[in-house]
């Protein structure tokens, strides 16, 4: 199946497929082979203020926020019924646009991104509002209000879930949408639109640009007709552009960076904890927010730690993504991979010692980087503090549970991160002590559209999932009945 047979690569605007206003295309390359596999539209400004004309009126005038919201709900449970019956289409594309072996895309990416349009379809049946009992003399009730046109903005490494924690939830309230993909990783947004099309969601509320975030950006996220921004990437493009968005006060979600700790205590089971620990890093390639790149182990069980994961990691299926069994695909793009690479050589000549991996592997042309353990690296040390976003795993010793959450605790980013301990008092105890989104106990990445997630500190603020994502695509609108008669 050829990838343009699956996607037409042209912008969604109105309910029509266009061509950018100066006919502008860009490639798309498959990470796993380094080759063309399509190419697309790429927007200009000119393009962003067709989309969001779209959107504006399709708020203003259309048909949406005005249904019921049982009525939008439909609609999305029928998106997910189609995103089921296209769900290997679906993952194809997410495995070749993103290089995900495609056992993660089907039952990861796939599956997660369908639920969240199930999810927020059921939460949507029921947006009621409130009645408040005030005086005698007066009568309050809140109306859950859509706040109008929504820019979704999403990063390179999970297109098709972080599309659908923002589309969903602000569909389900009643906004419209404007969605720009991660240029690397444009093409499984494009077949979204063609679903929510079929699936009924009418022209002009959902809308796609493709196109690169350095010219796109700044125009969407600082355009007036736009009332919310949701963002999606990382914390440097996040805070530049959550500023832009305070100029004009637009609400603004912020899903940033993470580089999250992975605290292993020497009580916990420790096989369990060992896959626990080697799947947090490998997952995705490591290009996961929620990854736990940092593993801070009991200092008696440092020797035996590293001795474990210098046997087992090696083992991990890699490579071919097309192969079921594989575990590690490639990293999303050359960018990616040279970035890693020089964080781990700089590690290197900083003085870490490099446990397993620690180089690029050349595999069909891809950008394959070998999932790499890293010791004897100091708190501060530049590979541990910031993200690195590979599949590449630092490993610290600790003596105390002070020690432990201090280190935990110890880098801007506050997104995810992780207890193995079989001590539950303990673990209730650290967790509440972690400075993070989310924390996971004697497990990793467990998620699921009800559960929020998202970040203190460098890794943002605001929460996507759950009812908490659904609120932040609304507003409360208070409407007063003065009775006449007296208090
Ligand atoms: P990025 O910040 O480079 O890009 C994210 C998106 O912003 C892309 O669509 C990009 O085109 C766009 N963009 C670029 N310049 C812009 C501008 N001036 N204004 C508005 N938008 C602009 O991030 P990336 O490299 O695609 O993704 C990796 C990062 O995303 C990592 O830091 C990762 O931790 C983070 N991330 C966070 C979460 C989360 O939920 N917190 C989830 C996934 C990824």
């Amino acid at each position: 199946m050829s990838v343009t047979t699956l996607t037409v690569g042209r912008l969604f605007i109105g309910g029509e497929w266009t061509d950018a206003a100066d006919g502008g295309r860009m490639d798309v390359i498959a990470p796993s082979t380094g080759e063309k596999i399509a190419d697309v539209a790429r927007a200009g400004v000119a393009d962003v203020d067709a989309a969001v004309a779209a959107a504006r009126r399709a708020f203003d005038e259309g048909p949406w926020p005005r249904l019921s919201s049982r009525e939008r709900a439909r609609v999305l449970q029928r998106a997910y019924a189609l995103m089921r019956e296209r769900a290997e289409e679906l993952a194809q594309l997410e495995s070749l646009d993103v290089g995900k072996p495609i056992t993660f895309a089907r039952v990861v990416d796939v599956n997660n991104a369908a639920e969240l349009y199930e999810y927020y379809a059921a939460l949507g049946h029921r947006l009621d509002g409130e009645v408040r009992e005030i005086t005698a003399a007066a009568h309050a009730y809140i109306r859950p209000e859509p706040l109008g046109v929504v820019a979704a903005i999403t990063p390179f490494n999970f297109p098709l879930i972080l599309s659908s924690t923002k589309i969903a939830p602000a569909l389900a309230a009643g906004n419209t949408v404007v969605h720009k993909p991660a240029s690397d990783t444009p093409l499984s947004a494009l077949l979204m639109a063609e679903i929510l099309r079929d699936a009924g969601v009418p022209e002009g509320v959902f809308n796609v640009v493709t196109g690169p975030g350095s010219t796109l950006g700044d125009h969407l996220v600082g355009h007036p007709d736009v009332d919310k921004v949701a963002f999606t990437g990382s914390t440097e493009v996040g805070a530049h552009a959550a500023g832009l968005a305070g100029r004009s006060l637009t609400p603004f979600t912020a899903e940033l960076g993470g580089n999250a700790a992975n605290i292993l205590f020497a009580d916990a089971d420790l096989d369990r904890a060992v896959h626990t620990i080697i799947s947090a890093f490998v997952f995705n390639a490591g290009q996961f927010c929620m990854a736990g790149p940092r593993l801070l182990v009991e200092r008696s069980l440092y020797g035996v730690v590293l001795g474990i994961l210098k046997d087992a990691v090696p083992q991990v299926p890699f490579g071919d993504i097309a192969d079921p069994a594989t575990v590690i695909g490639p990293l999303a793009s050359r960018t990616q991979l040279d970035k890693v690479s020089a964080l781990v050589e700089r590690a290197r000549a900083a003085g870490a010692r490099v446990v397993t991996g620690g180089h690029a592997v050349e595999h069909d042309g891809g950008f394959f980087y070998a999932p790499t353990v890293i010791a004897d690296v100091a708190p501060d040390a530049e590979v541990v503090v910031d993200e690195v976003f590979g599949p590449v795993l630092t490993v610290q010793p600790f003596d105390t549970e002070d020690e432990a959450v201090a280190l935990a605790n110890g880098t801007p980013f506050g997104l995810a991160s992780g207890i193995q301990t079989a001590d539950l008092a303990r673990a209730h105890r650290v967790a509440a002590r972690l400075r993070a989104g989310i924390t996971w106990i004697n497990g990793w990445a467990v998620l699921d559209p009800s559960v929020p997630f998202g970040g203190v500190k460098a890794s943002g603020w605001g929460r996507e999932g759950g009812p908490e994502a659904l609120q932040s695509y609304q507003k409360a609108h208070s409407i007063v009945f003065d009775l006449g008669g007296t208090a």
